[in-house]
This record gives structure tokens, C-alpha cells and sequence, in this order.
């Protein structure tokens, strides 16, 4: 049954010339109203009322409000359209059909949730709500003392920091090859596992060796460690790999090369390289005159002395290695031939650390690695991929 509605002079709605038909009086406008899929259409009038959408069907029909704050539409409405299809959760299946711009016009007044403006915002409200609570976190942490850009990069998502890290690793190791003989890398990841025991949930670590005669050790982001053949050629005994494995975690543990890189490079460009846009000019020159302060390197050294502890490793190779590295730079003069005195720049200060290690209490403790693996970690460079003609270091 089609009801036909204010004097009988609308008969039907497809086709109608909007200019004339549409308004039904002030704030009124006519229009078709389906209870569901199987009831037929009525004709009536819809009112912008103050709270809803009036819709009076005539005599023999309920007369309905449908708050604006419920409305519905299948697609924004936009100022100019020259119809609009509403529904109402209140009264699931129904639709009200209003044609004419005026309407559309109006109803965006009192409903301007219903706006491709407000679509746009609702979809960008999820990318402010990120930000928001990156910034909240970011503040909440500044508040209790700690780094707001340690917080953003733990905020970051894994895959961004690893590929800040893969970026960062090889752009520093460039021209040398990764040591990848099978026995030296199930000892070195037999290491980084017990090590890892004692780190907070959440963080791993991967460690890679390069065949590169200078003496060195850094951690990258997303928990990676360089170790070079030069650093592993120089230690005594597996617990000193193994100490400055665990203080080179401490700086991953606590972010320093993802705040070192935000800070030396920007915020913009590091986000850039995360997201797989850009590459890290000169990364390696940066990161190594970055050095740490001294506060990250002591705390570097706390943590390094709990990844010891929960691993069982004593805490002494940690504090040796660094001094006797130290000893040896001061009796070559120059320490050309070692390449270890850039390396102590960014790591100091050597009797401090030593200082902090034999204040630590005692506990049991077993080497590192046995003999067998120790051997086979310090022959990891048997096999090596990477570059043809490396550069061999200075
Ligand atoms: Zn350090």
C-alpha cells in the first residue's frame, strides 16, 4: 500500500524534479519511509526536529524520532547531494529516502557525524589516538625520570627497529664479510641464549661475528650485536666475549643505539629508514664518534652484570677485558696496530667498570662456553659470506 502523502500531490518519488516537490514546509521535507525488505514503501513527511528526525506516515501509522546522534547512512552525505538514505539501529531493516539538496543540506547542520568530513576524521581518529597514547606514555615516562625517546623506541614496532638495525649493521660492517662457520655460530648463539636468560620479557638478541681485523663491539638496533674477529682474537677466555656480549646487550636492553641514531640523525629521517624509504649515510662514522655518555655506559654495565649473573658467568671478564685492553692500548702508544683505542674512546672508563664488577657479591659461576666451544667460537670466521674483496679494516 503507498500512502501518498501531504495533499496527494506526491504521488511518486522516481522520477521528480527536486526544485519545487522537496519541501514539505519549514525544516520538512517529504519522504519515503520502508518498515523492512518485505513491507512495501510509505510516503510521508520527515521534520529536522531538535533531537531527531520526525517521520509522520499519516493516520493509522506510529509516528517515529530518530535521534541524530543514531542516524545512519550507507555512504557520507555530502552538502550538495541530492538525496540522502538513512537508517536508525533503534529499527533494524528500515530506511528513510529523502530526496532534494536541501535536505542533505540541512541534516548535515544537526547530523555532521554523518559528513565524508567526519568519515575522513574517523579514520584518521585511530592514527591520533596512536599518537596520543605514544605521547601520553612518552610524557608518563618523562615524568618518572626516564628517556621519553627510550620509551618512543620501545613504543616502536619490532619490524621497525629491525630494520633500522639491519640498515645501521650494514651500512658499519660494509666491505666485510659475516663469519659463518656452523660450529663457531651454534657456540656464539649457545652464549647469547644463556646470556639472554636474565633479559626483561620481550627483547632477544641476535650476535654476528664479521671477519674484521679491528677490534670492536657494537649493539645496532632491534637487540643486534656486532662482534668482529679482531675483538674475539684479543680476548683470553670465553667469559671476556662473553662480558662484552652482555654490556653491549646492557645498550640494547636500553635502547642506546635506537636514541643515539633518533638523535644524531632526527626523528623524521630514522622514521623514514623504519619504514623502508631511506638509507643511513655514513651510519657507521656516526655511530662510532656517537659514543655513549657516561651514565648509558654504567647502566649498560648494571644490566651486562645481571645478564652475567642469571647466565651464571662470572662477572670478572667484563672488567678485565676492558682493562687489560686498556694496559695494552697505553704500552703501544698510538694503538695503530690493534685498532682498540677508538673502541675504549666510546667505552669508558675502564677502571670505573672494574671498580663496579669487584663490589659485586660473589655467586657459582662455570665458564662461559667449554673448551670444545670456545675453540670452535674463535675459529667462527673458517667460513665467511659476504663481499668478494673486503676492505680489511684499518
Ligand atoms: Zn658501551
Amino acid at each position: 500500500m503507498r500512502r501518498v502523502c501531504a495533499e496527494g500531490k506526491y504521488p511518486d518519488l522516481f522520477p521528480m524534479p527536486p526544485s519545487d516537490r522537496t519541501n514539505a514546509g519549514p525544516n520538512r521535507y517529504y519522504c519515503r519511509f520502508t518498515a523492512g525488505r518485505s513491507s512495501s514503501p510509505v510516503d510521508g513527511t520527515a521534520t529536522l526536529a531538535i533531537s531527531g528526525v520526525e517521520i509522520n506516515l499519516g493516520p493509522g501509522h506510529p509516528k517515529r524520532l530518530w535521534h541524530y546522534d543514531r542516524l545512519k547512512t550507507l555512504e557520507p552525505v555530502r552538502p550538495n547531494a541530492i538525496d540522502v538514505l538513512l537508517s536508525s539501529p533503534g529499527e533494524p531493516g528500515a530506511s528513510l529516502f529523502v530526496q532534494g539538496a536541501r535536505f542533505a543540506a540541512d541534516l548535515t547542520g544537526y547530523a555532521p557525524h554523518l559528513t565524508a568530513r567526519a568519515a575522513r576524521w574517523r579514520n584518521w581518529r585511530w592514527g591520533l589516538l596512536l599518537a596520543a597514547v605514544v605521547a601520553l606514555a612518552v610524557a608518563a615516562s618523562f615524568a618518572a625520570g626516564w628517556s621519553p625517546l627510550k620509551s618512543f623506541a620501545a613504543a616502536l614496532p619490532d619490524s621497525w627497529r629491525q630494520r633500522l638495525g639491519d640498515t645501521a649493521r650494514e651500512s658499519m660492517t660494509e666491505g666485510h664479510k659475516q663469519c659463518v662457520d656452523a660450529n663457531g655460530v651454534a657456540a656464539l648463539s649457545q652464549l647469547a641464549a644463556r646470556l639472554s636468560k636474565a633479559a626483561p620479557e620481550g627483547i632477544s638478541f641476535s650476535v654476528r661475528v664479521y671477519d674484521w681485523p679491528l677490534m670492536n663491539a657494537f649493539a645496532v638496533p632491534g637487540g643486534q650485536i656486532v662482534l668482529t674477529k679482531g675483538l674475539i682474537d684479543k680476548a683470553e677466555s670465553p667469559d671476556e666475549v662473553a662480558g662484552v656480549l652482555a654490556h653491549e646487550m646492557g645498550h640494547g636492553i636500553e635502547m642506546h643505539p635506537e636514541t643515539g641514531i633518533i638523535r644524531s640523525i632526527g626523528l623524521a629521517a630514522a622514521v623514514e629508514v623504519m619504514l623502508g624509504g631511506g638509507g643511513l649515510a655514513n651510519a657507521g662514522l656516526m655511530l662510532a664518534q656517537l659514543g655513549y655518555s657516561r651514565g648509558a655506559e654504567h647502566q649498560a654495565d648494571l644490566d651486562a652484570l645481571q645478564l652475567l649473573k642469571g647466565a651464571g658467568i662470572a662477572p670478572k671478564g667484563l672488567a678485565g677485558f676492558f682493562m687489560r685492553v686498556t694496559k695494552m692500548e697505553a704500552e703501544n702508544s698510538g694503538g695503530a696496530k690493534s685498532g682498540a683505542f677508538a673502541w675504549l674512546r666510546t667505552h669508558p672508563p675502564a677502571a670505573e667498570r672494574a671498580k663496579l664488577v669487584r663490589e659485586q657479591p660473589d655467586y657459582p659461576a662455570t665458564p662461559a662456553l667449554d673448551e670444545q666451544s670456545w675453540e670452535e667460537l674463535k675459529s667462527i670466521c673458517k667460513t665467511t659470506i659476504g663481499p668478494q674483496k673486503p676492505e680489511n679494516g684499518d
